[in-house]
C-alpha cells in the first residue's frame, strides 16, 4: 500500500504562505508549487485589516476571533525577520456629518464596539474631518509582497516553481501521486485560478478585479485613513498606497483608467493637499457570491482539498483559518459551517459529476 505523511500545497499566495507556516510550527511536512502569476490578488493587496463593516456600522463576520488570531500569527512571525512586515496601527475615518458623529458615537456606547470605536479631535494635515475623526482599534497592516517574498525564501527546499497540471494527478492507494512524488493529501490554495481546477470550479464564484494607486504626498502623517476607500503609508517618504476598486465578475488583469480615475475622485474628497499618483496595480479577488470562504474536502475524492474564497479579508482570515483547517485535517476540528464547501454540495456538485462521468465515458 502507497503511504506518505507529507502535503502538496498548490499555490504560494496569501493563503498558502499563511497556511505553510502554520504546518511549519505543527510539525507537518509539505511541498508547495507555485506559478508565480504576477496579477494574483496578493499581488496588489492593500495588505490591511480591522474588524468593521461600514455599511451598517457592524463587525465583519466572526472579526474578533479571526483578528485575535491573526495579530498573534504576524507577530510570531515578525520575529523571524529583520525588517517588520506587520504592524498593528489604529484606523481613522473622518467624519464629515453631524448625522454619522451621532451614529458613530452612538456605537460606542454598546458592547463590543466600546472596545473598538472611539473618536478623536484629532487633526491630520490636509485630511478633511469636519466633524472629528472616528479611531477603529483591532486594526492593522500586512506588508503582503514582503511577507509573500520571505515566505518563498524561508521554504526554498520545499518549494517547486512551476505550473501545477491537474491532469498529472492520480489516485495510488491511499495517497495522491503528482509526478514522481506521493502525497497523503493535496490542498489547493489557488486564489482565483480555482476556476481552472477541474476539482473543484463547481463551486459557484463570483470573482471581484480590484485596483489600487499608489500616491506621493507630503500630508497625512503616516496616518491609516478609511473613508470611501483606504489611505495607507507605504515604505519610502511620504508613499501611500490607495484602495481599492471592486468589479464583480471581471477576469481582465489590466490597470485602467476608469479605476485610477475613480480612486483620485476618492482621495479629493478626503484629502485637500496635491498629491501626485505613480503607480497602478490589479489583481483578482477569490471571492462568491455569499463572500464566504470555500474550505474543505472534495465531496467524492477523499485527500484534495481547497483552501480558498477568503476575498478582500484574506489578512484577517487566513491565520485562524488555517489553524482550524489543520485541525480538520488531523480529525479533531470542525470547519465553520459558514466557510465550508459542503454549504454548496446539494446545489452545486452534479457540476463535477457530469464532467466527470463526460470524462469517463471518453476513455
Ligand atoms: C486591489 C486589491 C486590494 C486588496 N486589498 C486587500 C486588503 O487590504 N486586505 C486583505 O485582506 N485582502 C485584500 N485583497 C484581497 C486579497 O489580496 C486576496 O483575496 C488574497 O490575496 C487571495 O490570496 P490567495 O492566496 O487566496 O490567492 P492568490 O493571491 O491568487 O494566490 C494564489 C497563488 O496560487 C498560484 N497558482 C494558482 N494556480 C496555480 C497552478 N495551477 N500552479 C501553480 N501555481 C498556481 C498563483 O500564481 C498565486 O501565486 C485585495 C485584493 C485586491 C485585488
Amino acid at each position: 500500500m502507497s503511504v506518505s505523511d507529507k502535503y502538496l500545497v498548490v499555490g504560494q499566495g496569501l493563503a498558502g504562505s499563511v497556511l505553510i507556516h502554520q504546518f511549519q510550527v505543527q510539525g507537518i511536512a509539505f511541498d508547495i508549487i507555485d506559478n508565480h502569476h504576477e496579477k494574483s490578488g496578493s499581488m496588489a493587496a492593500g495588505g490591511i485589516m480591522h474588524p468593521m463593516s461600514f455599511r451598517r456600522l457592524s463587525l465583519a463576520w466572526r472579526a474578533i476571533e479571526l483578528i485575535e488570531e491573526a495579530i498573534s500569527f504576524y507577530e510570531s512571525i515578525q520575529t523571524k525577520l529583520e525588517d517588520p512586515v506587520f504592524q498593528t496601527s489604529t484606523f481613522y475615518r473622518p467624519l464629515i456629518s453631524i448625522e454619522e458623529q451621532n451614529n458613530w458615537m452612538a456605537r460606542m456606547n454598546e458592547s463590543p464596539f466600546d472596545e473598538i470605536l472611539g473618536v478623536e479631535d484629532l487633526n491630520i494635515e490636509g485630511v478633511n474631518a469636519p466633524f472629528g475623526m472616528g479611531t477603529i482599534n483591532y486594526s492593522g497592516r500586512l506588508e503582503v509582497q514582503d511577507f509573500l517574498h520571505f515566505t518563498k525564501k524561508h521554504f526554498k527546499d520545499q518549494l517547486i516553481s512551476d505550473q501545477f497540471k491537474h491532469d498529472d494527478l492520480l489516485k495510488e492507494g491511499d495517497c495522491w501521486r503528482y509526478k514522481e512524488k506521493l502525497y497523503k493529501g493535496v490542498i489547493f490554495c489557488e486564489g482565483y485560478q480555482f476556476i481552472y481546477n477541474p476539482y473543484f470550479n463547481y463551486l459557484p464564484s463570483n470573482l471581484t478585479k480590484g485596483e489600487i494607486i499608489e500616491i506621493n504626498t507630503p500630508a497625512l502623517e503616516q496616518k491609516m485613513i478609511s473613508r470611501g476607500c483606504f489611505i495607507v503609508p507605504q515604505k519610502g517618504k511620504d508613499n501611500y498606497l490607495v484602495g481599492s476598486t471592486y468589479r464583480w465578475n471581471a477576469v481582465s488583469e489590466e490597470t485602467t483608467i476608469d479605476a485610477r480615475e475613480e480612486l483620485k475622485e476618492k482621495v479629493e474628497k478626503v484629502v485637500n493637499t496635491p498629491f501626485k499618483i505613480y503607480n497602478q496595480l490589479s489583481g483578482i479577488r477569490p471571492t462568491i457570491s455569499d463572500r464566504k470562504p470555500l474550505i474543505g474536502e472534495h465531496p467524492k475524492h477523499s485527500g484534495l482539498y481547497i483552501f480558498n474564497g477568503m476575498g478582500s479579508k484574506t489578512v484577517m482570515m487566513a491565520p485562524k483559518l488555517s489553524d482550524q483547517f489543520i485541525g480538520f485535517l488531523q480529525g479533531n476540528e470542525e470547519i465553520f459551517p459558514e466557510a465550508n464547501i459542503s454549504r454548496h454540495t446539494k446545489k452545486h456538485f452534479h457540476k463535477f459529476e457530469a464532467y466527470e462521468a463526460d470524462k469517463m465515458s471518453k476513455l
